[in-house]
């Protein structure tokens, strides 16, 4: 391969740098300002920070972008998603670069369909190399399926002793890949992600996927009726998989509970689901909160079109970059970049428990993007590390520089 042998070393963050002259939002507008990025930590924001020794700081003359905190995407494959129609539709894992370029500095990864091919630890493996890589990445025990598929055994003992492990996902309901649970056992497995959750000071949460069939949230409804979870435990993604159970997720959010949208990538058909953006831009409209909504890209998830027997008649694979894409398109539209932001900073890191992460604030990870005059990406620092620099990849994941 070119360039050496793999090391999965970033180059070490400078200890001080000043970031001069971005538009900031944290998410909440702080108008042209200065910051002060100190260990891998925010440490000060500040209309105009004054010059520093030289030598002591690096400076970054960031005048014409916006700031925005790193984005947070909570469904990604990260050792490929698929295998629904045979070992050849294994999708492959996913690079640091495809998030790094996305703007996404926050991850958690998911198994999905296969639990069978694929393994819990394999998943913890790959995030652990993902935060080497530099940047910070979780992940849930579990699969679609029931009974869980766990490394050490047990969901609480994932939680309790797994560092990465935050809660359990994606498992399936409403969907004919799926276990088919029972209210019972739903109930179980969200008792032992939040017990141990409150046990570890994690999230504690079921990501659940939500298939198209028609019981929709029923499950989930049912839960909420006959135990005593809190509404915050079940957090059900592909919400606008159909139009159906878009409709019903303002039912779900009034009870408690945040739903994800997936951004699913834009070439496909739409059918009956809609486009995050589409979605995003209807819950806005229909004014319904937007604290109680995050946005997914499914990356390296297989998204299968099935017919009426179960079979597959078309095929597409996610991307993190639609993330990034469904930010652009929306400020496209002219929505304020204040109010969409949250949806892929501060709402995730609330629901995920990640206090460090999604706002801009002193204290807070040195997670940052600077986003251009329409919206794209432009550079991306995580954890005080530059991975993108002006449009440029500045790391790389150890093996992807032998596939440019
Ligand atoms: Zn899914």
């Amino acid at each position: 391969m070119a360039g050496g042998p793999p090391s999965g070393h970033v180059p070490s963050a400078s200890l001080i740098q000043v970031l001069r002259g971005a538009e900031v939002y944290a998410p909440e507008p702080r108008g042209p300002a200065d910051i002060l990025l100190a260990g891998g930590k925010v440490a000060a924001i500040a209309p105009s920070l004054p010059a520093l020794p030289p030598g002591l700081a690096e400076e970054h003359d960031l005048r014409g972008l916006r700031l925005v905190p790193g984005l947070l995407d909570a469904h990604v494959h990260l050792v490929g998603g698929g295998g629904e129609a045979g070992p050849h539709t294994r999708v492959p894992p996913v690079t640091l670069t495809q998030l790094s370029r996305a703007g996404i500095t926050t991850v958690v990864g998911v198994l999905g369909t296969d639990g069978t091919t694929r393994s819990v630890a394999d998943l913890v493996a790959r995030t652990l190399g993902l935060r080497a890589e530099g940047l910070s990445a979780y992940c849930y025990t579990g699969s679609y399926e029931l009974p869980v598929p766990t490394l050490t055994g047990s969901v609480r003992k994932d939680l309790v002793y797994v560092d990465p492990i935050l809660g359990v996902g994606e498992l399936a309901i409403s969907d004919h890949r799926s276990s088919q649970p029972t209210l019972d056992e739903l109930l179980r497995v969200a008792a032992d992600a939040h017990v141990g959750g409150m046990m570890s000071g994690k999230a504690g949460i079921v990501h659940l996927h939500m298939g198209d069939g028609p019981r929709g949230f029923d499950l989930i409804q049912r839960a909420l009726d006959t135990s005593e979870l809190p509404p915050r435990v079940f957090h059900p993604t592909h919400v606008n998989r159909n139009r159906k159970l878009f409709a019903a997720a303002p039912e779900l959010v009034r009870r408690g509970c945040t739903v994800d949208v997936t951004a699913f990538p834009p070439e496909e058909d739409p059918g009956d689901s809609l486009y995050a953006a589409d979605a995003i831009d209807r819950w806005l409209a229909d004014g319904l909160p937007v604290h109680r909504l995050t946005c997914s890209s499914d990356g390296a998830g297989c998204m299968p079109v099935f017919d009426a027997h179960g079979h597959i008649c078309a095929m597409d694979v996610g991307r993190p970059a639609t993330l990034s894409d469904t930010l652009t398109e929306l400020l496209a539209r002219g929505l304020p970049l204040a109010t969409i932001l949250p949806i892929f900073t501060t709402n995730v890191a609330d629901l995920l428990r990640l206090s460090h992460k999604g706002r801009l604030a002193p204290g807070a990870d040195a997670d940052l993007v600077a986003l251009d005059a329409a919206g794209r990406v432009d550079s991306v620092i995580a954890r005080g590390r530059w991975l993108v620099r002006r449009g440029e990849t500045v790391v790389t994941g150890p093996f992807e520089r032998s596939h440019p």
